[in-house]
């Protein structure tokens, strides 16, 4: 049989508003989560809301390799004003065998890039929230009436 738990593993990479709001979110949801970013305020700033919080540069193969983070099922890259730096931790975690790599895209460049290298899931956070919004809006006017 498989594992006695259904709890999944998470890594969340780039503690900004987005990735801090993730991460916030599925620790107090009761899951594992380990925050990672390269400045150090950040990850002390999320340690009470993780349980691992690391300081590393994510572009740096063999700090991941020795994060172990090829074992998490989860990895959410949102690092998004450094398109350079998002491609290389997205490539380095497919390479890696992340088998669900959801990143935060800037544009439509970084978007089709990541597309081909294999990210799984690719994130959009204003339009898709934008669309949630408009949702919202749309089904509360039906609860009015
Ligand atoms: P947000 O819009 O979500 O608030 P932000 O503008 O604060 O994000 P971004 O530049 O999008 O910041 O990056 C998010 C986080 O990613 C930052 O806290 C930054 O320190 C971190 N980060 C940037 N480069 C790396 C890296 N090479 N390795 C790990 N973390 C990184």
């Amino acid at each position: 049989m498989g594992k006695m738990t259904t709890k999944k593993q998470f890594a969340v990479i780039g503690l900004g508003r987005f990735g801090g709001s993730i991460c916030k979110e599925l620790y107090k949801m009761g899951h594992q989560v380990l925050a990672i970013d390269v400045r150090d305020e950040k990850v002390n700033e999320y340690a009470p809301f993780a349980t691992h919080a690391v300081i590393a540069n994510t572009t740096d193969e063999k700090a991941l390799q020795s994060i172990g983070i090829g074992n998490f099922e989860y990895v959410v890259v949102a690092i998004g004003d450094d398109i350079q730096t998002s491609i290389l931790t997205t490539l380095i975690l497919k390479e890696m065998n992340v088998p669900n790599v959801w990143v935060k895209a800037q544009n439509n460049y970084h978007h089709k890039v990541l597309e081909k290298i294999g990210a799984d899931r690719i994130i959009h956070p204003e339009q898709d929230m934008g669309i949630r919004i408009a949702q919202h809006l749309t089904s509360e006017k039906i609860v009015d009436y």
